[in-house]
């Protein structure tokens, strides 16, 4: 059978992007979604649903789209998840629906993440209102909803704590949720930046909670400010989506020079502090001329092209090859296209600084891949002898996170698994019957979507929960 080519989305060209935080994709217009919706095969039994961690009943958003039914095309959408113009920009399709689109066997999948990204822009900007329609189409979980007065704390507001928070303030629970940050919203604020995943694309979105009965309390550390005894005390359920944001680093000698950072500060003081609007915002941050980035996943790439913006010359370097890097491959081709660096094969073994303790240099090593690990991946070897110096002013260390310990230890028996995830049943219920937990704290660092697939399961948790206790 013949198919039709999949319509890329239009992007900014590669020498204009590098120079602005403006986003990459432009999106599609609706003559342009319709097209590439009219390649869906509306299969009597779709593959694609299963791809996706919450469901969607994609055919039949695509249909709607199709047929100029926007506004039910969005209300389908809305009732399987709470951030469709999120999911659509950052969801790794090619791993999920679009991994399991039919077409993959003629072609080239339907781009399904571009026409849910359209759909719901096409919303925000028609002024569309949000309906209950979950509450009315989802029975099952209307049953549980006994106790409306039943008071829920929810602490963190990445995407778990917030698809958690609406699914519970759809059928009239009391949910207050706290946040550590001054913004809500997780890494979907802090951590991915604004030319992949505009600020004001997750505002919005996290406002539609507003009109559910979910209030926010930002700059409310659990654990510090509010202990977790009084959480314990005044709440009826709680759920901890707090994310695995601790950064990991890799030991090596000069880490404590000034100019090395964790992705994570780096992209906190970009993103979420602004510091790329500097001085309009007053936090600074400092480059210099060249930047280098070690590591391999989405967040290595999201710190150099952050840098890249920020006018340096950056180098990536990862310590195995381009087969086995964890970012997304668009990512991955973005930033060549965008002009940076990659060194394959490599590993830092020393950071140089100068007699001031700023850095000046990164000596490396090359690598070649030996026999697999525990993994499944070809474990990267030293190469004796190998070593060379990349000039730097700033280094960046991507090379992973993990669970904050400190506020897990404050609850009384709370199972934790040897990495210091939480150890909970399929409905993200803890070791503490009314303490449930979802997200990166379970997974250890994951998805956007896996987050909002436990925040749901785990609020269905809570209601049947709620209904017995
Ligand atoms: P988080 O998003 O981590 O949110 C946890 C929240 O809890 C934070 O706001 C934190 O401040 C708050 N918190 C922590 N401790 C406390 C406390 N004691 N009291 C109150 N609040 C607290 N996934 C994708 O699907 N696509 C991508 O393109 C992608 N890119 C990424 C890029 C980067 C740079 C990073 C770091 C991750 C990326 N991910 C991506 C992964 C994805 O963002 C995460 O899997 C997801 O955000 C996890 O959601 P969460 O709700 O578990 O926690
Ligand atoms: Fe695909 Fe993500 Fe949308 Fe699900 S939420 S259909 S996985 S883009």
């Amino acid at each position: 059978m013949a198919v039709k080519d999949r319509i890329q989305l239009p992007e900014q060209s590669p020498v204009l992007r590098r120079q602005n935080f403006d986003e990459v994709t432009i999106g599609y217009t609706l003559e342009l979604a319709q097209e590439e919706g009219k390649r869906c095969l509306q299969c009597k039994v779709p593959t694609c649903i299963s791809g996706c961690p919450v469901g969607i009943d994609i055919p039949r958003f695509i249909k709607e789209l199709v047929n100029g039914n926007l506004e039910r095309s969005f209300r389908i959408l809305k009732s399987y998840n709470y951030l469709p113009s999120i999911c659509g920009r950052v969801c790794p399709q090619e791993n999920q629906c679009e991994g399991s689109c039919v077409l993959n066997k003629l072609g080239k999948p339907v781009n399904i993440g571009g026409l849910e990204r359209f759909v719901a822009d096409w919303a925000a900007a028609n002024n569309v209102e949000e309906t209950n329609e979950a509450e009315k189409n989802n029975k099952t979980s209307a049953s549980f909803a006994k106790n409306k007065l039943d008071k829920i704390a929810i602490i963190g507001t990445g995407p778990s704590g917030l698809t958690a928070a609406s699914e519970l303030g759809k059928f009239g629970f009391t949910v207050h949720m706290y946040e550590a940050l001054h913004e809500p919203g997780g890494v979907l604020v802090y951590g991915i930046p604004e030319f992949r995943l505009p600020k004001d694309v997750v505002k919005r979105e996290i406002s539609d909670l507003a009109k559910l009965n979910v209030e926010i309390h930002k700059n409310s550390p659990i654990g510090y400010a509010i202990t977790v005894d009084e959480i314990l005390e005044n709440y009826d359920a709680i759920f901890i989506g707090v994310g695995a944001g601790t950064p990991k680093f890799m030991g090596v000698p000069g880490s404590e020079l000034n100019g090395v950072y964790s992705a994570n500060e780096f992209l906190t003081r970009i993103n979420l502090m602004r510091a790329y609007k500097f001085p309009e915002y007053d936090t600074p941050i400092r480059i210099g001329n060249r930047v280098v980035v070690i590591g391999g996943g989405n967040t290595a790439m999201d710190a150099a092209r952050s840098a890249l913006r920020l006018g340096a010359q950056v180098t990536i370097v990862y310590r195995r090859t381009e087969v086995e890097m964890p970012a997304r491959r668009a990512e991955i081709h973005h930033a060549k296209e965008e002009g940076i660096e990659f060194q394959f094969l490599t590993n830092p073994v020393r950071y140089i600084g100068d007699e001031r303790g700023n850095l000046i240099g990164v000596e490396c090593i090359r690598m070649e891949l030996g026999e697999p690990d525990e993994s499944g991946r070809r474990r990267p070897v030293p190469v004796k002898g190998s070593n060379f110096v990349i000039q730097a002013d700033t280094l960046v260390e991507a090379i992973g996170t993990e669970a904050n310990r400190f506020l897990l230890s404050q609850f009384p028996d709370l199972k934790t698994n040897k990495y210091g995830y939480i150890v909970t049943n399929e409905y993200g219920q803890t070791s503490i019957p009314k303490v449930f937990a979802g997200g990166d704290i379970v997974t250890g660092s994951a998805t956007v979507i896996l987050a909002m697939g436990a925040g749901k399961k785990a609020a269905e948790g809570i209601m049947k929960y709620l209904e017995n206790a």
